[in-house]
């Protein structure tokens, strides 16, 4: 079977594309077929990655794989939540992003700093699916008070899992697969596929 990938995200491509690898999946991300990130204006995870997913079949006539997915913070009521990707404003390309919101996050932050990622993950046969495949993971963690590490992407340098004494962009990228909340929740979708057909 033929996937589209409905992220725009290398760091989310190379992380759903190693957990995809050893299915009989022909796995193409929406980029390399020339197709821009949809729109996700919604307030809520499972509407943005169901629009990202919808957008991408749409586009490309293909079954559809997307993920939305941010870092909550409990002393920031849950932000930057579904506003991760542009916490700190829309200015600037993915690295700059990155990089403000993660000076942004620990201007904000006092003493309290439990944390948790969140990924939705939908899996859709075609844009009008009645039926989409949905599973849902979480990553508990902390946020450091400052940053570590030079893999993942995003909030990764900053987020801290104490049991490991690391923070996620020390983890090499196998590991962060199997702890992840994209991880856990891709497999949790692999694990529904039988039920898809
Ligand atoms: P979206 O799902 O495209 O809205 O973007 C999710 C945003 O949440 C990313 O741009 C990051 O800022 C953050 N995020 C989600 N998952 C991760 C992760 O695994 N590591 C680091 N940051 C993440």
């Amino acid at each position: 079977m033929k996937l589209v990938l409905g992220s725009g995200n290398p760091g989310k491509l190379r992380e759903i594309g190693a957990l995809l690898a050893p299915l009989s999946l022909e796995v193409i991300s929406q980029g390399d077929l020339g197709i821009a990130d949809g729109p996700e204006p919604y307030d809520t995870f499972l509407e943005n990655a169901l629009a990202k997913a919808r957008h991408a079949s749409r586009a490309t006539g293909l079954p559809a794989l997307a993920d939305d997915s941010g870092l909550c913070v409990e002393a920031l009521g849950g932000e930057p939540g579904v506003h991760s990707a542009y916490y700190a404003g829309r200015e600037g390309g993915r690295e700059e992003r990155d990089a403000r919101n993660n000076e942004l996050l620990l201007r904000k932050l006092g003493q309290k700093r439990a944390a948790y990622y969140y990924c939705i993950m939908v899996l859709l046969q075609r844009f009008d699916d009645p039926r989409p495949v949905i599973a849902e993971g979480f990553w508990r963690g902390e946020i450091a008070r400052a940053p570590r590490g030079a893999n993942g992407f995003g909030y990764d340098p900053l987020f801290r899992l104490p049991a490991l004494g690391k923070t996620a962009a020390e983890l090499d990228p196998a590991q962060k697969n199997r702890l992840s909340h994209r991880g856990q929740a891709l497999q949790k979708l692999i694990g529904l596929l039988n039920e898809w057909k």
